[in-house]
Parts: structure tokens; sequence; C-alpha cells
């Protein structure tokens, strides 16, 4: 990997590798406002890009901004989401070697739409682009319909929240032509299905397909035309959406879904699970004189009444090889009824992923690379935090300790590699409680590790269905790491923290700061139980996405499902796995401010994200040794004009054209390395000058 090589810019710093107050965080800061004021919302520190949101549009994503950005060095135009998108093409179309680009920052910064930005880009700039054209309809319309929903309160107003993450692999052959494409996603957050906060909406499909559905459609599936006749969409009082045309939305969505070759009894059926969510949030229990439930709404999910009464209001129990019905409560039964909804829109998102994916597949086994694109949700701290915010915040405490160890692995190799010695940076890291320096990264061990971290503690109490409860699981929390550092309950804090802590809450120091979660659904949503009969009466249902989504197989197996947690510290390790055997790129988007206020550059909220984004020290690291390092051709190619020998061609060995030319420029021996194939330059005031000189020239 090679530093950008960049000359001064007039606003500000274009590389933060540059700045000459060396590790300030006010000079960081400063330089990023600065910057920002003038629209400038990209910089770099090395190959890093941050991209500060400008809460407004801006004229810098034309198609003759792209072909600007065609093939050129980072360092000859201004930073930009389009270099580093197309210095990933290049080098990994040079170096036949894969990539990924992790695009991270918390809600509302912008990560979605750099992810769009950087498709966009490939699918103007690859030589074919059919596939990616593909792959872009499709992001544009699954994303915001199915994915995403506004972002929960208390992390700023982002009407388009990404409910989910997702890693999307770009296949390429060796001509650079896009071939394939693939998608993981990682927990969606269901329960939105069934429950929104005051001020949220359900996923954006629901109110997309009330509002734009064509009439015929919406009386076949035997819908109002009306929002607000839906339980499941009027909880957070909040079905419109200022900023958002769910008429126009759904015309997308429908384009989409023409575009990976949905014929019409795939969308009758795909729409038919979401009309039959809506109904089902409309089912209503009644008690009877013992007080058990009783249903009260006609056909659903093209299963008869009858069986899907008996499946939502009485639990199937085996005993020996006797089958008993035990009948629910009202509050049972509504528990079961939202289970249902949870999953069937949980299974039909998954269903559609694989769908797009098979449309992606590439079929030719040829020899391919790849560009990985991982756009995750980012840290999160609510007034109120549960069970998805301890996973979400895992999964990015993960992500950091992964570029903890790309950052000073990579450094260190290259810097090895040229006998140049070992760098030592310290990296402040979550739960391991101490400073780490490279060798002693620890992995989160709070949360992971194996019969005594917060995910081995769930699970056993999920294994006590009856005894546990959310309080239990607590206490155990406290027995088991009631002295860990940075874990703390009411009962462990002393008397002072004691008064901001609720009895049923534990609180976390992650990288990024203290978290503190309300123990309140745990159990039930790392369980995600949907009981046997249930499961077992789907399969009955006439629609053939749900056949699929609820396979006979499933029914067979004596095996306990794992739950979430496990399911999802599974995927993350996969993740890891895939991501490890690729060269890392990082955009790290900022948010300017909470009120989406374009112009409006908040220092302190911009401050919390540098410290816990690591920015500062992924800068240390850049510049505990030689802050610049290029290749002798690229290098040549830029300055050749400031020495006779070089100018105008160097036809000899470049490595030896570099030489002539550092040399009559008088750089000092300890100012510059050289390796085998680039040379490295310890301070940026050498480069200073040379940029200078080459300016005048
Ligand atoms: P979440 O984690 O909630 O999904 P996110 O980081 O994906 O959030 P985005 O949806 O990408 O955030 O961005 C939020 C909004 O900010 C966008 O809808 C857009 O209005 C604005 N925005 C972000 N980046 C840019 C940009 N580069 N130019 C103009 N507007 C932007
Ligand atoms: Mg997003």
């Amino acid at each position: 990997m090679e530093g950008a090589l960049i000359a001064r810019d007039r606003v500000g710093i274009q590389d933060f590798v540059l700045l000459d107050s060396h590790n300030s965080e006010t000079a960081f800061l400063d330089n990023l406002k600065k910057r920002f004021t003038e629209d400038l919302i990209y910089t770099y520190v090395g190959i890093l890009l941050i991209s500060v949101n400008p809460c407004k549009e801006l004229d810098i994503y034309t198609k003759k901004q792209m072909d600007l950005y065609m093939g050129v060095n980072f360092f000859e135009l201004p930073p930009h989401i389009y270099a580093l998108a197309d210095n990933v093409y290049h080098t990994m179309l040079s170096e036949a070697s894969n990539h990924f680009i992790l695009i991270s920052g918390e809600s509302g910064a912008g990560k979605t739409e750099a992810s769009k930005k950087i498709l966009q880009y490939y699918a103007v700039s690859c030589p074919s682009s059919t596939l990616l054209d593909t792959v872009r309809d499709c992001m544009l319309m699954f994303n915001p319909a199915f994915g995403n929903g506004p972002a929960p309160i208390g992390s700023g107003p982002n009407d388009n929240s990404s409910r989910f993450g997702k890693y999307m692999d770009i296949q390429f052959d060796c001509q650079g032509d896009a071939v394939g494409g693939h998608i993981l996603s990682y927990l969606l957050e269901k329960s939105r299905v069934v429950h929104q906060n005051h001020g949220e909406r359900n996923f954006h499909i629901f109110y997309q397909l009330v509002e734009g559905g064509e009439e015929d459609q919406l009386r076949h599936l035997g819908l109002e035309k009306d929002t607000q006749h839906y339980s499941y969409l009027v909880q957070g009082e909040c079905s419109n959406v200022s900023s958002i045309n769910d008429k126009n939305d759904w015309k997308t969505v429908k384009n989409a879904l023409s575009v990976i070759d949905f014929d019409a009894s795939d969308t009758e059926h795909l729409f038919g699970i979401i009309a039959s969510v809506l109904h089902l949030g409309n089912v209503h229990f009644d008690g009877d004189t013992k007080g058990y439930a009783i249903l009260n709404s006609n056909a659903l999910l093209g299963i008869h009444v009858q069986v899907l009464h008996e499946a939502l209001t009485f639990r199937k129990i085996e005993a020996k090889s006797e089958e008993v019905l035990s009948p629910f409560t009202v509050d049972l039964a509504i528990c079961a009824r939202d289970a249902l909804a949870k999953a069937i829109y949980g299974r039909a998102f998954t269903w559609l992923v694989n769908r797009i994916n098979e449309s992606l597949e590439n079929k030719d086994s040829e020899r391919k690379t790849v560009i990985g694109l991982l756009d995750i949700y980012g840290f999160e701290v609510f007034s109120v935090n549960s069970f998805e915010q301890f996973c979400i915040n895992y999964c990015n405490e993960k992500l950091q300790q992964l570029f903890i160890q790309f950052t000073l692995k990579s450094e260190q190799e290259e810097y090895e590699a040229e006998g140049i010695g070992r760098i030592r940076v310290h990296f402040s890291h979550c739960f391991s409680g101490s400073r780490c320096s490279s060798s002693t990264i620890k992995s989160s061990d709070l949360v992971e590790e194996k019969h005594r971290g917060i995910i081995s503690v769930l699970n056993e109490e999920c294994m006590r269905p009856g005894d546990a409860t959310d309080l239990t699981f607590l206490e155990k929390l406290e027995e088991k790491m009631g002295n860990h550092p940075h874990f703390l309950t009411h009962k462990l804090a002393d008397k002072k923290t004691r008064k901001s802590l609720e009895r049923g809450d534990f609180r976390l120091l992650h990288y990024a700061g203290e978290v503190t979660y309300c123990i309140v659904g745990f159990i039930d949503k790392n369980n995600d139980l949907l009981y046997k009969n249930i499961k077992d009466v789907m399969r009955l249902s006439k629609n053939p996405i749900i056949q699929e989504c609820f396979p006979a197989t499933e029914g067979d197996s004596r095996r306990r499902p794992e739950t979430v947690a496990t399911q999802f510290k599974n995927s993350l390790l996969r993740l890891t796995e895939i991501l490890t055997a690729k060269e890392a790129w990082y955009v790290r988007c900022l948010k300017s401010n909470d009120n989406k206020q374009s112009g409006k550059f908040d220092e302190v909220l911009v401050r919390h994200q540098v410290k816990y984004l690591g920015l500062m020290e992924h800068l240390r690291v850049r510049r505990a040794g030689f802050a610049y390092r290029r290749r002798y051709e690229v290098f040549l190619q830029r300055y050749k004009a400031l020495c006779p020998a070089t100018w105008p061609h160097w036809r000899g060995v470049p490595a030896e054209g570099v030489e002539k030319l550092v040399q009559h420029l008088g750089y000092k021996p300890d100012e510059y390395k050289m390796d085998r194939t680039k040379i490295f330059i310890r301070y940026a005031r050498t480069l200073f000058a040379t940029e200078d000189a080459f300016e005048i020239c």
C-alpha cells in the first residue's frame, strides 16, 4: 500500500500526515472544519479517507468528475471517494489481488451514501458495466425499501437508516469487467416489524405498498389504502416522513424487481407476504371465559383460518407419544403473533437476498479478483439501549480490533520488508483494560469468551426456559464478571455511580465509550423462539416463498436452533475470515451535526467521532516511522522536472533515477530510505519543500 503524496491544499491540508502540529487533536479538528466550511468534505490520512457529511447535495459526483479521477494518482487531485475507488480498482487489477473497503461511522454519517457512490463510480468506469447496473439498481431498491427505516430516536435524524449490516463482493475478471456479485446481510432489526418507538417508522416497504400499490393489487391483497389502518404502522405515530415519497419509491422497487427477473407471480407472492404481515398485526385476540385467547380475524397467508387460529392460540407440547394442546392467554397469543410476523419478514428478507445473489452469480469459473464493500451499522448509543445495540456495538468492537490489526500489520510488514525496523504505537483498546501495542492485542473477550463471556452466559440462561428471566441473566452476569473493570451494574457500582444506573441495567465500557444496556428483552430476543406448531402450519401455506422460508427439514431437526447472539458471533467470525484474506481500505464517515443542518460543524460531536474511530491513533501509526512512501515510478513521474538528469525522461532503473533526483534536491540521508520498490520519506517538511519546488517549476 502506498501513502498519499499530496501537495498542500489551499484550504487546510489534504492529508493529515502532512499536518505540521504533530498529534494534536485540536489541529486535526481545525483542519477538518476549515475544509468542511469550503465544502471540501474529504481528507486523507495516508490512504484512509475521511468523509464529513455535508447534509446537502454537492456538485462533485458528476460524470465529469468521475472521468477526472479515472486512472489518476491519489495526490494529483483533491481527495475524493472516487480517488479511493479508482485506486482500489487499479491496485486490484495490477496486482491481481483481493480488496475490501470498510465504510464505518455512526448512524447518519454517510456510509450508505459512500457505498452508493463507489458503486456508481464502478458502474461508469468499468469497461462493461451491465452487472454493476444491476447491483446498483438492487441496492437502490433493496436497501431503502426492505432494510431501512428512520433511525432510532436519540441517534439523530436519518430517515433512511440502514437497519441491517451488509457486506457485498463485486467480482472482476482480469480485464476489469464486473462479472459477479454476492451480498451477505447481518442482523436485520426485525423487532421493528412489530414495534416502533415514538417517532420511528416500520420498514419503508410497508408504506410503499399501501401508498403506492395499484387499486387492483391492494384489493387482491385485501389491503386498505390507508397506513393508519394497520396497527404495525401506527405505533411510532410517524407514518409520513417529509423527505420520503412512498409512491415514487414504490416505482423504484418495482423497477428493481424486474431487473432481477422477478415475474408477475414472484411479485405477487412477495407482496402477499408483506400484506400478510400487516394483516397479522391487525389480528386481535379476545379472552374466553377462562381468559384464553380466541382469534377474531379472517383468512391469512393462504392458510385456513381454523389452522392458523389453533397455531396462534395453543401451544402443542409433545409428551412421550402424546400431543397435548396448551391454550395461550391473550398476552401469550400476542407474543406468538408478533414472533410469527418477525419470522416471516426476516425470512422473506433473507429469501430476497438469496434471490438477488442468484441473479448476480458469476457462472464463469475463470479466476476472479474481488472488491468487497462493507457498510455496517455504526456504534449506537441511545437513551435506551437494548439487545440490538449490544450486538451492533459488539460488531463495531470486532471491526475496530480488525482495523487496528490491519493498520499495524501492514505498516509493520512494510517496514520489516525494508529492514526499517519495528514500530510501537499504543492503542487504547476496549475490554482488555490495558494499553495494547501490536504484539498484545486481545480479543473482546468480555463479550465472546467461551463459558464466561456475556454471550455464553446469555445462552446458558436461554437454555433454561421457564426458569430463566432477564433478571436471572443479570445476576449470572454479576456473578461471572463482577470484577471485570469494564463491566458495571447497579449492585456493583459505588455510591456515586449507582445513581446513574437502574437496577435492570448493565454498563459496558466499549472502546468508543460507555454504554448502558437495559436488560429487558435480552432472553426473548436471543431465543427468538417460534413454536414448532406455528412453523408446521407455515408449511401449509400456498405461498411458495413462505414454503421455501419454512422448509420441512427444519421441523425434523431435534437440535436446538442457534441463538441470535451465537448466529451473529459466528457470522462475524466468518466476516473476519473474509476480510483477513483481503487488502484493507477505509472510509471513515463523520456526522457533522445531529440535526442534518447543512454547513453546521458541531465540534464536540466531531471530536467524539474522531476519538472513537481511532483516527488520531491511525495518524500516529502513519507518522511513527516514515510519513510517506511512494513507488519509484510514481515519484519520478511527479517530480522528474525538478532534476536535469531525469527530465524529460529517465530511461534507466527507476530507483537510480529517484536517487539522482533526491540527491539533486538535497535530501539528507536521515530524511529518506530506499527499499526494493519504494522511496520512504520521513518528514512532511521534506515533502513540502519538494512540492513547493514543483509548483514553482
Ligand atoms: P445508518 O447507519 O443510519 O444507515 P448511514 O451512515 O448509512 O446511516 P446515510 O444514509 O448514508 O447514513 O446518510 C444519511 C443522509 O446524509 C443521506 O440520506 C444524505 O441526505 C446525507 N449524506 C450523506 N453523505 C452525503 C454526501 N456525500 N453528500 C450529500 N449528502 C450526504
Ligand atoms: Mg446506512
